[in-house]
């Protein structure tokens, strides 16, 4: 067993069990200087706020109830050390990274860590723990990078008292092939996006997937949640991605071919896809690749406001261009990117920005009020000045101001620092939390408008200030998805109460008003009060029906996409 702050199977990485990524890194706001007062301002904060959190010591986590024949038999399939009751690691396998998660874990409130964690090296193994789970009831929680933001890994007993274990995946970490001729890769299910993603590139070759939570997230954890990346435009979401996989059930293995198409019958991959570890354990993908692109560029645009912003996107959209990202924000996300601006260091660059403040200002152009576009482009020299040539000329014709590559380059170089802010405004007590959606061309800024609107209207109904801002995260040629994030002063002593406001308000405006209940974080536990209005009763019967076939004894990650409106995991 793995005691203290031990070792870990080899593979897996030790992350924070408070907040997000590795120990010892943050995101300092010290060479930020507008972004405290900025924020001060936008929620009406003292600056004096602290939201403390219990050290690891103080968190008194339920003892594992674990017994001796459970352990012996885990450890007779994946090995001494591969199986651990250690406080630690339950704890980083009891929840996820959502806000909700956070704020429970650092005051101590952990309702259902797992007993133990196990992990299987091999498929064998996994299905030799999910064998022996079914026949002892035990629940079972696949476990990739734990970053699920939608409860996907915090565990949801079946009964009281019931066993509890989180399946980690991430010793299953090899890329098995890389096929050159058919351009795809076949690899375990436990690797972790930047171990996979560098292994494609020194073959030449990237899959073009890349979620903000990259660095800690699995490529089994993506497909089980439907995932989308920073470069879904051109690259597609993840479920676009996968040419087959193998997921392994308690009543047995599933494969589906390797083929680029096929019309026998339903596609049982789309059935796998987003199934979220209530099916099975998905062990093996089949994901199509590209060569690495010859030429990858970044810049900053910004347009007059949200509304010519949208339509210029879908004037992009539907010319027929890919350009990896698009990414627009709205005039509040546009401001908070600007106050989180560092000070130039260099009296050159100083003067570089007074210049481009001012021309952009003569122009009537500002960062308080225009919208930031992001783009991305890559492919050969000649694909890219295409991109460049359409994306600028339909940015042109709404009005906009080119920011250049510098403004690209800055949110390319920190695309996956943000998630280390969070902990920062946690710390300060300051409620954080994103959502997203999709919907129609048609349908996207009154949707964008009613969601925005439900928000605010939550977080002030309970005394709070709120600052609610968007962007469009990913397009397509009829729509595109809508990305929320939400702050307010936390409510002491009621952070879960007044969080959950805002998402229930924020999940039935969706649904009225003809969005998505998510474009890609998936249901977990915290959607499951809504799936019936978003698959219809039929279609929560069909899952039902499919999961009763693959997993009888419903032990595999209970609760989840089908649970019927659990209590809500508040205090
Ligand atoms: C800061 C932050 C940024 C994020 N950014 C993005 C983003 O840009 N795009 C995006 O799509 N999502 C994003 N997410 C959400 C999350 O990272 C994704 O859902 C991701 O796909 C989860 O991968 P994971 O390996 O961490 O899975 P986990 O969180 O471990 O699991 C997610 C779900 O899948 C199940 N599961 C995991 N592995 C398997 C398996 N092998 N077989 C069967 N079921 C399995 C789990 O039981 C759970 O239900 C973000 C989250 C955070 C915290």
């Amino acid at each position: 067993m793995i005691s203290g702050q031990g070792t870990l199977p080899t593979g897996t990485r030790r992350q924070k069990w408070w907040g997000w990524g590795e120990e010892g890194k943050s995101y300092p706001l010290e060479d930020r200087p507008r972004a405290l007062p900025f924020l001060n301002q936008i929620l009406g904060l003292s600056g004096n706020e602290i939201s403390p959190r219990l050290t690891l010591d103080q968190i008194r986590l339920r003892e594992s109830r674990a017994d001796g024949r459970l352990l012996v038999k885990l450890r007779s399939i994946v090995g001494e050390t591969n199986v651990t009751t250690e406080t630690r690691e339950r704890l980083v396998h009891a929840m996820g990274k959502g806000y909700q998660d956070l704020i429970r874990l650092r005051r101590g409130i952990v309702p259902n860590p797992p007993d133990a964690v196990v992990y299987p090296a091999s498929e064998a193994q996994v299905a030799a723990i999910l064998e022996y789970a079914s026949q002892r009831d035990v629940s079972v929680v696949p476990f990739g990078g734990g970053t699920s933001v939608v409860g996907g890994v915090e565990a949801w007993p079946r009964e009281e008292g019931g066993l509890l274990l989180a399946l980690d995946m991430t010793r299953m970490n090899r890329v098995l092939a890389i096929d050159q001729v058919s351009r795809t890769t076949k690899a375990e299910a436990g690797i972790m996006g930047p171990d996979l993603e560098e292994k494609l590139n020194h073959a030449g070759y990237t899959l073009g997937h890349f979620p903000e939570s990259f660095e800690y997230s699995t490529l089994g954890g993506w497909v089980a949640a439907r995932a989308a990346g920073q470069k879904s435009t051109k690259y597609g979401k993840i479920e676009h991605m996968v040419e087959g996989l193998r997921l392994v059930s308690p009543s047995g293995t599933i494969a589906t071919r390797d083929v680029p198409a096929s019309a026998a019958g339903p596609d049982l991959r789309h059935l796998l896809i987003g199934s979220e570890g209530i099916f099975g354990v998905i062990t093996e993908v089949t994901l199509r690749i590209h060569r690495y692109p010859d030429r990858m560029e970044h810049r900053g645009i910004l347009l007059r406001d949200f509304s010519s912003g949208m339509r210029a996107l879908r004037e992009i959209m539907q010319s027929g261009v890919n350009p990896p990202t698009l990414r627009l924000s709205d005039s509040a996300e546009t401001s908070a990117f600007a106050a989180l601006l560092r000070r130039p260091r260099k009296t050159i660059d100083r003067l570089e920005t007074r210049l481009g403040m001012w021309l952009m200002a003569r122009r009537g152009f500002s960062l308080e009020s225009g919208s930031l576009l992001i783009m991305g482009l890559e492919g050969t020299e000649g694909e890219v000045a295409e991109q460049k040539r359409i994306v600028l000329a339909e940015c042109r014709e709404a009005g906009a101001f080119n920011l250049g590559r510098g403004a690209g380059e800055t949110w390319h170089r920190g695309r996956f620092e943000l998630p280390y802010l969070r902990d920062v405004l946690l710390d300060r007590g300051v409620m954080v939390d994103t959502l997203e959606t999709a919907t129609t061309w048609r349908n996207l800024e009154n949707l964008y408008l009613r969601v925005k609107e439900a928000m605010e209207q939550a977080i002030a109904s309970m005394g709070a200030k709120p600052f609610v801002m968007c962007h469009v995260s990913h397009a397509y040629r009829d729509g595109a998805s809508l990305y929320y994030t939400f702050l307010a002063k936390q409510i002491e002593g009621r952070e879960v109460e007044q969080w959950r406001e805002v998402k229930k308000a924020s999940c039935e405006c969706i649904l009225e008003n003809g969005g998505t209940l998510s474009h890609h974080h998936g249901v977990g536990l915290e959607h499951t009060p809504w799936m019936e209005s978003e698959v219809g009763r039929k279609g929560k019967e069909l899952i039902s029906a499919v999961k009763s076939t693959l997993d009888p004894r419903g032990v595999m990650n209970p609760g989840k996409i089908l649970g019927t409106t659990p209590e809500w995991r508040g205090t």
